[in-house]
């Protein structure tokens, strides 16, 4: 296995989980000693995706990987979020064991992960998956997702600078905020 850094063709693992059925690995290299992680599988057939009409074609992780990042875009997720989530849609593709699966169970896979850990990628995704018809359904999938008890714990859309505990700001200032 290659450093992604430097190439060098040497590492040693320093960490190995089980992860599904996968195994996931750390490992430092022996060249530049940068740590970077790898991830082992059992080689199932390639999986063939049905398209929307009908066409068939091999799956494709980097097509996945750009459809989310796309969604992705300048939200603050960790360095290594996108990689992952298309890691976890894969080992539940594999979970499925089905030589084909139709692109619509893909996208409700994906759906599902991005709801998981960000909002705004996930309306992004689903705007484009599901193709809204109108603004009224956008609307629904966005006041579904506020009527989700998690929604606090997400990432914020602007930075809670402003937010404080009640009571706090008494100064009646210029600095009204809009929330
Ligand atoms: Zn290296």
């Amino acid at each position: 296995m290659k450093c992604p850094f430097c190439g060098y063709i040497d590492s040693r693992v320093i960490d190995s989980r089980d992860v599904n059925d996968t195994i996931r690995r750390r490992r430092q290299c022996l060249g530049c000693a940068l740590r970077f992680t790898t991830y082992e599988r059992v080689q199932t057939s390639n999986i063939i995706i049905i398209k929307k009409d009908k066409r068939r074609e091999e799956y494709n992780r980097e097509k996945l990987t750009t459809g989310i990042r796309k969604a992705c875009e300048k939200r603050p997720l960790p360095t290594g979020a996108i990689e992952k989530l298309v890691d976890d849609v894969e080992n539940e593709l594999h979970s499925l064991g089905k030589a084909e699966i139709p692109s619509s169970v893909v996208g409700e896979i994906v759906m599902e992960k991005l709801k998981e850990c960000d909002h705004i990628a996930y309306i992004r995704f689903a705007s484009v998956y599901r193709d809204f018809a109108d603004i009224t359904s956008l609307k629904h999938e966005v006041d579904t997702l506020i009527a989700d008890k998690d929604v606090a714990s997400q990432l914020p859309l602007i930075p809670q600078e402003g937010v404080r505990v009640s009571g706090r700001r008494k100064r009646a200032g210029p600095s009204k905020r809009l929330l």
